[in-house]
């Protein structure tokens, strides 16, 4: 009996020391949760994390708050400026997780930890709207009153000049010549008709005298010089500009004038298939270089294209092609975080009770 009560009181504390010793672990790791807020670093990059003013918002943000309120946790966000610094932060323990518009890559997944994805995107690639460039007659006209257009009439009209008056002073004595007997002005005139039809292959009449068609051969010689390098000029004007225009995919993107952000998944896509393409700190950059006409087109991330092509963007440019590589979000943590189990827990509970749905909602309907 008194051997069995020992025993009992045995088990019965061993089993008390556990509910203890557990309870104490959950409490501590809850109270570590709780007390020390989660640095979460993040980069502005709209519709995804959106600056306004001194507040942040954006899909990932409110998407971020739910997800702590769902685990419980205070949380502090510091802004960075590149993807790359992101992963820096995660990387070297400046941040204990990262969200913004985090591409998850076998790259990244080798020396990260993911979340389940947040979100699926895909590059793309935009480009100006068309309408930009003039098609059929206005597109003619634009090519007419172009500066190359322009000072290739001036040129003409130098030679003209100059064709006129040789030819009005080697045939105003002849007497049958096609300038002789008239006075200067209407001598002039003919010969400046004569020099203009031949430039045009079209001189119904041809100089008497010997030293007139001598330069008669000479100037009809240097018109279709003119005319050769007047057709080949506006011709490659043209072919530039088609080509410039002509962009449907990343298939037609070499020898296009293509911008992309530095340290991105675009990049690294670019640099992948050898197409040379300037790349800037933010997507702004690349977006203004593509409306003022430095550049034909952006490779970047579909959503945050379409965002802009809907909003500030609106009417300038257009997705050109559908996406051509897609790709998940995720939320950026350090190799083996204890972060990674609440968080996703969190995470799929929003998908579950339609949270996820509002918030992707809010950021992303088609208006
Ligand atoms: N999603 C891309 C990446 O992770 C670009 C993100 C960004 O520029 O913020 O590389």
């Amino acid at each position: 009996m008194g051997n069995g009560s020992g025993l009992m009181s045995g088990r019965f504390r061993c089993w008390m020391l556990a509910v203890v010793w557990v309870w104490l672990s959950e409490a501590h790791l809850a109270a570590q949760v709780k007390e020390e807020p989660l640095r979460v670093s993040t980069r502005v990059v709209a519709p995804f994390v959106v600056q306004d003013g001194d507040r942040l918002s954006g899909f990932s943000i409110d998407l971020w708050a739910e997800i702590a309120r769902g685990m419980g946790a205070e949380y502090a966000l510091n802004k960075r400026d590149s993807v790359k610094d992101l992963l820096g932060a995660v990387g070297s323990g400046a941040a204990d997780l990262a969200i913004a518009a985090i591409s998850i890559t076998s790259e990244r997944e080798k020396l990260y930890d993911f979340s389940q994805p947040i979100y699926e995107g895909g590059l793309q690639v935009l480009t100006r709207v068309e309408g930009d460039s003039p098609s059929g007659v206005a597109a003619v006209l634009h090519d007419l009153f172009s500066p190359q257009f322009l000072q290739l009439l001036g040129v003409a009209l130098l030679l003209i000049l100059v064709a006129t008056h040789i030819i009005w002073l080697a045939e105003r004595r002849h007497p049958d010549g096609i300038v002789g007997g008239v006075g200067y002005f209407k001598g002039i005139w003919r010969a400046a008709w004569w020099a203009a039809s031949c430039l045009a292959t079209q001189a119904e009449e041809m100089p008497r005298s010997a030293v007139g068609r001598w330069i008669a051969i000479a100037w009809m010689f240097g018109s279709v010089v003119f005319v050769a390098y007047f057709t080949a000029a506006v011709t490659a004007q043209q072919t530039v500009q088609q080509l410039r225009s002509g962009i449907r995919g990343p298939e037609d993107l070499p020898g296009k004038r293509v911008c992309t952000v530095a340290g991105s998944t675009s990049e690294t896509y670019l640099k992948g298939h050898r197409i040379k393409a300037a790349a800037f700190r933010s997507v702004e950059e690349c977006f203004a270089a593509l409306i003022d006409k430095r550049a034909d087109a952006v490779v970047y991330d579909s959503p945050v294209l379409l965002y802009f092509a809907s909003h500030e963007g609106r009417g300038q440019v257009v997705p050109a092609g559908q996406v051509f590589r897609h790709e998940n979000y995720g939320i950026l943590l350090s190799r083996g975080s204890p972060l990674r189990k609440p968080v996703n827990e969190a995470l799929l509970k929003l998908r579950e009770n339609g949270v996820y749905e509002e918030i992707h909602g809010k950021w992303f309907a088609t208006n």
